[in-house]
C-alpha cells in the first residue's frame, strides 16, 4: 500500500512540474490573488501560478503608492479571466514573468501609465513602456505627483547606476577613499569599513583618493 502511495506522489509531483513547464505562451486563467500591483495569483487548469508582471516595477510594501498600485491591479484583474501572455519565463522565485490582458488593455501597461508603476528597465528594453512613464512623468500622476524632494524610485534608480564601488573608513577623520579593502590607508581605519559608490564618497562626503593609490 505504501508503495502505491508513493507512486501517485511521484506521478502528482511530475505532473505538477510538467504543467508549469509547458505553459503556453498564452493562455486563460482567473486572477484569485493580489500580491502587489505587479504580482498576483492565477489559477491555470486547477493549479495556482504566481505571476510577476514583465517590463515593470510597482511600489514595495510601505513604500509610497504601494496601496493604491496593489488596489489598481486588483480593480483591473481580481476574480476575473485574463489572458497571461509570457515567453514562458520565471524568474527566480519561481514566478512566471508575463503580460496580462484584460478587455483589450494589458495591466502592465495601464500601470506605468497611471504612475502606479517604473518600467523596469534592467530586464526591459520594450520601449512603449519607456513612453508611457516619460508621458505619466510629464503628467506629474501617482508615484511622479509627489512633491518631496526625494523620489524614492528615483533614489533606486541611482541605486543601481553605482558604477564603481569604493572603501571608506567610517570615522569622520577620515577624508578619503580606497579602492581596495587591503589599501595601507585602511590599515589605521579604528572605525568600520564601509562599501559606497565612488560618485557619493566624492560628493556627499567630500573623500578623495587616498595617496598609497593615487598612482
Ligand atoms: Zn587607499
Amino acid at each position: 500500500m505504501g508503495n502505491y502511495l508513493h507512486f501517485f506522489i511521484s506521478i502528482f509531483a511530475l505532473i505538477t512540474i510538467s504543467t508549469s513547464d509547458k505553459l503556453p505562451k498564452e493562455f486563460e486563467a482567473k486572477v484569485i490573488g493580489v500580491k502587489d500591483g505587479d504580482t498576483i495569483e492565477v489559477l491555470y487548469n486547477n493549479e495556482p501560478i504566481i505571476i510577476r508582471l514583465e517590463h515593470i516595477d510597482c511600489p514595495e510594501k510601505k513604500e509610497a503608492y504601494w496601496k493604491r498600485a496593489k488596489q489598481f491591479t486588483s480593480d483591473f484583474c481580481f476574480g476575473k479571466k485574463v489572458k497571461v501572455i509570457s515567453k514562458g519565463k520565471f524568474d527566480r522565485y519561481r514566478r512566471l514573468i508575463a503580460e496580462i490582458k484584460y478587455n483589450d488593455k494589458i495591466l502592465n501597461k495601464e500601470l506605468v501609465a497611471n504612475g502606479y508603476a517604473i518600467h523596469f528597465k534592467k530586464y526591459s528594453t520594450d520601449a512603449s513602456y519607456d513612453s508611457l512613464e516619460s508621458i505619466a512623468k510629464q503628467k506629474n500622476i501617482g508615484i511622479w505627483s509627489q512633491k518631496s524632494s526625494i523620489n524614492y524610485l528615483e533614489q533606486e534608480k541611482k541605486k543601481t547606476k553605482c558604477k564603481k564601488e569604493v572603501f571608506i573608513c567610517n570615522s569622520t577623520a577620515s577624508k578619503t577613499y580606497h579602492y581596495t579593502k587591503e589599501c595601507g590607508g585602511l590599515k589605521h581605519c579604528k572605525d568600520s569599513i564601509r562599501t559606497i559608490c565612488k560618485e557619493k564618497a566624492e560628493k556627499k562626503f567630500g573623500r578623495v583618493l587616498c595617496g598609497f593609490e593615487k598612482n
